[in-house]
């Protein structure tokens, strides 16, 4: 099927005059939203040349041959950064999964997926835990967001490898982290070198991987358990110091009060969850002090923080019944993939889930899951009270659950926010500057000015009054190529 791309594109290319995809591009008449102006401008010309913004003016600007659009009426804005992404996985289909069942379900999703973001206006990701060869994956497809990466750095036989079986845990994550502390109940697997796994090696070896951060697992167990090894607060100071020393931020997983504790006493630069998992603490409102002095420590010392509350909503949706029932599922999932969702072998994990929970009923686990949201909704909403710079990120998908589908679940993040009750200019600037700056893109991308890469949006409706504006795409522009929204969707006629 991979060959099929190819000859479509090299019959373009055919078709074209030459200079193809280096045409300019004037936007004309169009107000432009970006987060360096309080407000939606007058209308503007933009010319877009090289993939950048060349210049902006409210004088017509001579340009010669270029493709013109109309704006109109309509809002140009940067293009969405989700900062907490997974490119690697296959939504909703079984790890490593290459059966003969599933292979070509996993081969139309991953064709889609760079698609699917897109259709969503999310024009740059962060992946924070990937495979090379899967990243590689993302960016050989015709139409893909600029792809970003962390390398993961887990501790020896801690979260997220603990779920991998032990026989091929080390060579499918070969970047752990010895961890001398822990040697009694995990000890360096056999053939291994403890020098080539201390965390100055593994940072060296993830950042010649092109790293743009280090990822580390705050992890003993979901909930309330307690079963998987942790790094020592001193050995993550060392990989913090190793990361830093090649001006790379380290983002920690951990979504409960306790993880996140222990997360910042060896130094963490950003959280990949909000707390939901409030321990002794839990209560059905407000914000208890516990957690009030933890996001006030979170505020003072300046750390990222990426709330990912789809990650609640979405196991809540597997255990509603009809989530695939809403409609804009058939335009970021192939077909086939949204049918196998719905039988019985496609509900592999709900299954998984509802064992877990001792068999309760569908509705008692769809509850408990959205009170826990509820309480992340609280923290990040008390975090923005404080003044706190938020960041946008989905965290799709968190495991295998099928609500969280690339590019939807952005946006769904981002009106999630607003109905945690974040302000719209707050999410409008999570969602693009906050992004950039906290990793260290904001000379490229962020905002509409003069010399940045045009990853923009054409939006019918201004994003600074309504959160759905950010679902009212005319088109995306890629790099500087304009794209109409429906080319994008799984659902297009071909
Ligand atoms: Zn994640």
């Amino acid at each position: 099927m991979q060959t099929r791309f190819l000859n479509v594109a090299i019959f373009l290319l055919a078709l074209s005059p030459p200079g193809f995809g280096a045409t300019d591009l004037l936007i004309e008449n169009v107000a432009i939203v970006s987060p360096d102006q309080a407000r939606a401008t007058g209308p503007r010309n933009v010319l877009i040349r090289d993939g950048r913004i060349a210049s902006i003016s409210d004088k017509p600007i001579e340009a010669k041959g270029a493709q013109r659009l109309n704006g109109r009426n309509k809002f140009l804005a940067p293009g969405i950064m989700d900062s907490h992404v997974h490119v690697s996985d296959a939504v909703g289909l079984p790890y490593g999964g290459d059966d003969i069942d599933t292979a070509a379900l996993r081969a139309e999703y991953f064709r889609q997926q760079p698609r699917s973001y897109l259709y969503f206006g999310v024009t740059h990701v962060l992946d924070t835990f990937g495979t090379p060869d899967l990243l590689a994956q993302f960016e050989s497809q015709p139409q893909h967001p600029d792809l970003f990466h962390c390398g993961g750095a887990p501790v020896l036989d801690g979260y997220p490898t603990a779920l991998i079986d032990p026989g091929v845990r080390y060579k499918l994550v070969p970047t752990w982290v010895y961890e001398p502390a822990n040697a009694e109940k995990h000890p360096l697997p056999a053939g291994a070198d403890a020098k080539d796994h201390t965390p100055e090696a593994i940072v060296e070896t993830l950042a010649a991987g092109g790293a743009r951060c280090i990822k580390i697992f705050v992890e003993d167990g979901f909930g309330e358990r307690s079963m998987w090894p942790l790094m020592s607060a001193d050995t993550q100071r060392r990989l913090y110091n190793a990361a830093h020393a090649k001006g790379l931020p380290v983002i920690a997983h951990g979504n409960a009060i306790d993880m996140q504790q222990h997360a910042m006493a060896g130094g963490v630069d950003v959280f990949a969850h909000g707390i939901w998992h409030w321990g002794k603490a839990n209560a059905p409102q407000g914000i208890p002090d516990v957690v009030a002095a933890h996001l006030k420590t979170i505020h003072a010392r300046n750390i990222g923080y990426q709330a990912t509350l789809r990650v609640v909503y979405g196991e809540a949706d597997l255990f509603r019944h009809d989530t695939l029932k809403d409609p804009v599922y058939a335009k970021v999932v192939p077909a086939a993939l949204l049918k196998w969702y719905a039988t019985d072998a496609g509900q592999w994990y709900k299954k998984a889930m509802k064992a877990d929970y001792g068999d309760a009923s569908d509705e008692k686990i769809m509850h408990d899951e959205i009170v826990a949201a509820d309480r992340g909704r609280r923290a990040v909403k008390y975090l923005h009270d404080l003044g706190h710079p938020l960041l946008l990120a989905s965290d799709t998908p968190s495991g295998p659950i099928y609500g969280n589908q690339p590019g939807y679940d952005t946006y769904r993040e981002m009106r999630s926010m607003a109905q945690a009750g974040i302000p719209l200019d707050a999410i409008f600037r999570a969602a693009t500057i906050n992004n950039a700056k906290q990793f260290g893109l904001d000379r490229d991308y962020g905002t509409v000015q003069v010399g940045k890469i045009a990853n923009l949006l054409l939006l019918t409706a201004n994003p600074l009054e309504s959160i759905r504006a950010w679902s009212m795409i005319d088109r995306i522009v890629l790099r500087g190529v304009a794209i109409e929204r429906e080319t994008l969707a799984a659902d297009r006629v071909r």
